[in-house]
């Protein structure tokens, strides 16, 4: 087995980096080559088809059968071109990750061949045999069948020969058994709100748009290295390993040269990225050794969605050709950072304003403070909520371990909008005076200019405000962005409603909009104030001052859970027609369900690791031990052979006690796991999983981890942290 491991190691730090073909052309050239935009739908589709389809994608409108049937013959025709053979619907389900389902372009003749063809039906509408996606039985309750169609505000695209289709997936009844349907119903829903908002101010907005740019962080592993490693392969993370000599401690790698193998998987990556319409700007080292990130120009939520998700696998694929393979898990390795996926949000007008951007004139700060001060009243009110949809058995790793970001949701807002919230609060705004070299004084109708420090940043939050946008930071790694923004813009639209509901009233009633405006977002900025907090989201000081401000405070991920069912999340879901009550229920259960199964794997292979390889290892050392001292007794009187194998004596007792710990441990933590799986519900078997089975997890491996300073390194049968953390 060790030879294994050392073979692995070999291969690996003898690898030279990938050479990367570089495109021709400029990347003007052949950026968005694979995509069916708008210049290909103007260049393949007949003029009327075209206008139709457009009217329907600005609209957010459906299209009709028959520019469906136009648009696919299109489609088809593009694609052919480009080699594509085959079609899929490509969709988003609760299991995380995308789903495709792939069929020819063919159909039969009638005369015993077949023709290529592809219609608008099978374009708009498609039946995946989805009985095996989790639905936490929606599809029981409602209907046997669900189906996919396509997400005309999401252009299609080919990867590999196979032309992809972004598809929602819905039950017949209407439910969504996916995530990017109630991610388009909350954009639906925050366009609404906050047009209406944004009209107090400037009556020409007609839309307003919700943007996403997310930074992917990722680590990387030789292949053969990853090979070695069952726990990666089978978990995507590291369920054992002593932390090495040498880590993050110096941060060396963060400011450091990236290495020229991963330089090569970055590039090519870039240009796959850039091919499939995904513009890909930013890629830099992390933290951690091994670590790295790519962040894109932000777009519209949905689309920076889909780009996000096609990306995380376009990333397994080409890390393949640089014979790596990417760990996207939240936590792959203890004692080092984790990663996280930033979600860097805001929302802005048709009319090309940023919302959360603070202007130059009185009414336009008045606007920021407005859109602000919603944000912050439905981050408060909905603080649980925030964290549940973040919430997962890989994202738990990350969240309140100790690193980025704390398991409480606050909002850092920094010192100079902070005294800004104090001088509104204290309805002081007409004689206050800015600190910093844009102090202002301030100006009329009672707001003063506000000019964002940038460099004011507080890295342990995990919302913070960041000059223009709201930067979501307790986002997972492997997480589907939307499930944040769903609950995010569910939240603050719901929020932006009922503002606008208040400020109506009493508009109607003669009261003046400037003063109703600001009135109501200083009630806003008072009520919600506890969400605000600058300091050190680490601290143990925080986590009783999070308690007493009444935040919510939960550590164990399934009870997180609890939040999507609690009345007033219902009640908001509801009100803004995102989900109802039995869909929370069901998308629930598939949380839960998950949450046991990926806690149930980890377990099985900690026991196996644990038994077939760990325990064996350290016995053939310990026999090694054991030779020694016997021969050493024989050859020696019993004063010199106490001195010579004294210590090995010492160890051969230790190394006994870390072999009955571990295996005592996995006889208990199999046998919770048993009684865990035989729970009534989902909840309570997740719940189980939690409280019984995870931290056993962790007190074995606090053993193998001692026996992996003591076993003799010939003889440890898995790559070690330190071969697997320093690419050269
Ligand atoms: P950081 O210092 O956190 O790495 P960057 O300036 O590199 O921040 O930006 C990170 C991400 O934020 C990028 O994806 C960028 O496109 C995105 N971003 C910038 N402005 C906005 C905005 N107004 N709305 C949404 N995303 C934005
Ligand atoms: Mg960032």
């Amino acid at each position: 087995m060790s030879d294994l491991r050392f073979k692995s190691v070999e291969e690996a730090s003898s690898r030279k980096a990938v050479k990367v073909e570089l495109p021709k052309e400029r990347v003007d050239k052949y950026y968005a080559e694979k995509v069916f935009n708008r210049q290909k739908m103007f260049e393949y589709l007949p003029r009327p088809t075209y206008e139709a389809l457009i009217k329907s994608i600005d609209n957010k409108e459906p299209i009709s059968m028959e520019v469906a049937d136009s648009v696919a013959e299109g489609m088809r025709r593009w694609a052919l071109e480009q080699g594509a053979r085959h079609y899929t619907h490509w969709f988003q389900p609760m299991t995380g990750g995308t789903a495709e389902k792939h069929d020819a372009f063919i159909e039969h003749d009638g005369k015993g061949g077949v023709i290529e063809t592809f219609t608008g039906k099978l374009l708009v509408q498609q039946e995946p045999d989805a009985s095996s996606f989790p639905n936490g039985g929606i599809r029981n309750t409602f209907e046997a069948r669900g189906y996919s169609a396509w997400d005309i505000s999401s252009p299609a695209f080919i990867v590999d020969n196979t032309l992809c289709i972004p598809t929602i997936f819905i039950s017949y009844t209407g439910e969504a058994l996916d995530y990017k349907t109630p991610l388009l119903r909350t954009l639906n829903s925050i366009d609404k709100a906050a047009t209406r908002v944004a009209r107090y101010f400037d009556p020409e907005v007609n839309h307003v748009l919700c943007y996403l740019g997310w930074e992917q962080e990722y680590f990387l592993v030789d292949e053969a290295l990853y090979a070695a490693r069952p726990d990666l392969v089978l978990t995507g993370r590291t369920l054992m390993g002593h932390e090495s000599a040498k880590n993050q401690q110096l941060e060396d790698h963060y400011f450091g040269s990236i290495p020229s193998r991963v330089e090569a998987f970055m590039l090519e990556l870039e240009i796959e990225c850039h091919r499939l319409g995904i513009p890909a700007k930013t890629r830099h080292n992390e933290v951690a050794p091994n670590q790295f990130e790519l962040a894109p120009i932000y777009e519209e939520a949905n689309l920076a969605n889909d780009h996000n998700l096609l990306l995380m696998s376009l990333m397994n694929e080409v890390a393949r050709r640089h014979n790596f393979r990417v760990l996207l898990h939240e936590k792959p390795f203890s004692g080092i950072n984790g990663s996280g996926k930033h979600n860097n949000w805001s929302l802005g007008t048709d009319t090309g304003k940023l919302l959360f951007s603070p202007g130059k004139t009185p009414k336009e700060n008045l606007e920021f403070i407005v859109f602000l001060s919603n944000v912050m009243a439905a981050v408060h009110k909905h603080n649980a909520l925030l964290k549940a949809s973040i919430m997962s058995a890989t994202n738990a790793h990350r969240l309140g371990a100790n690193e980025a970001p704390p398991a409480i949701i606050s909002m850092f807002l920094g010192k100079q909008l902070n005294e800004i919230l104090d001088s509104i609060e204290k309805n002081e705004t007409d004689s206050i005076i800015l600190h910093g070299k844009e102090g202002m004084r301030l100006d009329v109708n009672q707001i003063p200019e506000l000019m964002i420090d940038n460099t004011d940043r507080n890295r342990t939050s995990p919302f913070a405000f960041t000059g223009n946008r709201f930067e979501y930071r307790a986002v997972g790694s492997s997480a589907n962005c939307a499930s944040a923004l769903i609950a995010l813009n569910a939240a603050v639209s719901n929020e932006l409603t009922e503002f606008s509901n208040r400020v109506d009233k009493r508009v109607a009633e003669g009261e003046d909009l400037d003063k109703v405006l600001l009135d109501e977002a200083r009630e806003n900025i008072i009520k919600s104030r506890a969400i605000q907090f600058d300091g050190n989201g680490y601290s143990e000081e925080w986590k009783q001052e999070a308690k007493r401000r009444g935040l919510d405070t939960e550590s164990s991920a399934p009870l997180m859970f609890d939040a999507y069912l609690n009345p007033k999340n219902v009640e908001m879901f509801e009100k803004v027609g995102i989900f109802n009550k039995k869909e929370l229920e069901a998308r629930n259960e598939v949380k839960w369900e998950i949450y046991s199964k990926k806690l149930q794997i980890e377990s099985r292979v900690l026991g196996d690791l644990a038994v077939n390889h760990i325990i064996p290892a350290a016995i053939t050392y310990q026999r090694l031990l054991l030779d020694s001292v016997y021969k050493v007794k024989e050859l020696f009187d019993t004063e010199t052979a106490r001195k010579i194998g004294g210590q090995d004596m010492v160890s051969i007792e230790k190394i006994a006690d870390h072999l009955s710990a571990i295996k005592e441990l996995v006889e208990k933590m199999t046998a919770n796991r048993h009684i865990a799986n035989r729970k009534p519900n989902e909840r309570e078997k997740a719940i189980a999983y939690h409280d019984t089975v995870a931290p056993l997890m962790e007190q074995i491996r606090v053993h193998i981890d001692a026996l992996e300073l003591m076993v003799d390194n010939e003889i440890w049968p898995l790559p070690k942290y330190r071969e697997l953390l320093f690419i050269r």
